[in-house]
């Protein structure tokens, strides 16, 4: 049974992906607004019409779309919604609109990024199947640009907040008044929302730092009075603050104990990814890939690690300033 709740009802969405059902949220003021859509598929728009229909909607009642990021379980059924205004972040439209210039770029990013994390070349095939998940996104571009403290176009008390590291194009939406935060993947109850690799905004620039970021925007998050994180996936985050402690701190461990395995031996991110995922390496490269990168940009930006370049093209990150009882305690 959906309901509305001071205005905004949450609605769930079957997904083909691990992560499982994706939750959007209507938004009912001046204009009916739509967070997200789900991905494009046959079944989640069976139970995006079912949903409205439950709360006498339909979908040409929607008059705007927000999408907190680019993802296909966020922004799939865009194209489902003709008569809508599509907002975003500046960095979604590339995602959305898929220009081949775009798709040129992004595979010639991967290539080179491979070759540096040292994977062996008979896993470059995995730049196409990164593009699988692409046919589930909507393809059609933003009307409008939303950024960091915008207002939610028509309607008052709702704040744009950028919050970048798990794309680079991610927003979420707070409701100063009662501190009602609609997050996307920001903040997830049961799993670490993954600071994932992309091509950088412009050609030539370097690759933005997804895990920096990702810290950045939870540190920020810790500065404004949020109440309840109405997330992407999973229940509802009420102690926001305390969580956002316990991912920070669990991250920092994470990227110590990686320091601690350099100190042992120099090793390439692909030798890293092994020994940190044997299980899921193969089957999930490109996310535990981005999630050792994370772990390395983290190291690199406290000086804890080196980076030796190769003749190769691949880097071997080398730990600093071992001491006892510093890394192995
Ligand atoms: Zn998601």
């Amino acid at each position: 049974m959906i309901q509305w709740h001071n205005g905004i009802a949450q609605l769930t969405i079957p997904t083909p992906f691990a992560v499982g059902d994706v939750h959007i949220y209507l938004i009912k003021g001046e204009r009916l607004t739509l967070v997200d859509t789900g991905p494009k598929t046959e079944e989640a728009w069976r139970s995006l019409l079912d949903q409205l229909n439950e709360l006498e909607l339909t979908p040409t009642d929607i008059e705007q779309i927000v999408l907190t990021h680019h993802h296909p379980d966020h922004a799939g059924l865009i194209e489902c919604f003709d008569q809508a205004t599509v907002w975003g972040a500046k960095e979604t439209n590339r995602w959305l609109t898929r220009e081949s210039s775009f798709m040129q770029d992004h595979d010639q990013f991967y290539r080179s990024l491979f070759q540096q994390v040292g994977l062996p070349s008979s896993y470059f095939i995995l730049i196409d199947k990164m593009k699988v998940p692409l046919s589930m996104l909507g393809l059609r571009g933003l009307d409008g640009v939303l950024a960091d403290q915008d207002g939610l176009p028509g309607e008052k008390g709702w704040t744009v907040i950028e919050t970048p590291g798990h794309a680079q194009g991610h927003i979420s939406l707070l409701r100063e008044s009662d501190g009602i935060l609609i997050g996307g993947d920001v903040l997830l109850d049961k799993v670490s929302s993954n600071p994932l690799v992309e091509p950088p905004h412009a050609e030539g620039e370097a690759r933005p730092l997804s895990q920096l970021q990702y810290n950045a925007s939870l540190e920020r998050l810790l500065t404004l009075p949020i109440t309840t994180v109405l997330p992407g996936h999973g229940p509802l985050v009420t102690d926001s603050h305390g969580l956002i402690q316990e991912r920070l701190k669990k991250q920092h461990d994470r990227a110590m104990h990686v320091k601690e395995l350099l100190a042992e031996k120099e090793m390439t991110a692909f030798d890293l990814c092994v020994l940190l995922f044997p299980a899921v390496y193969k089957e999930q490269l490109g996310l535990t890939l981005s999630e050792t990168v994370a772990q390395l940009d983290y190291l690199l930006e406290r000086k804890e690690i080196e980076e030796i370049k190769q003749t190769d093209g691949s880097i071997v990150y080398r730990a600093l300033h071992i001491t006892k009882g510093h890394v192995y305690e």
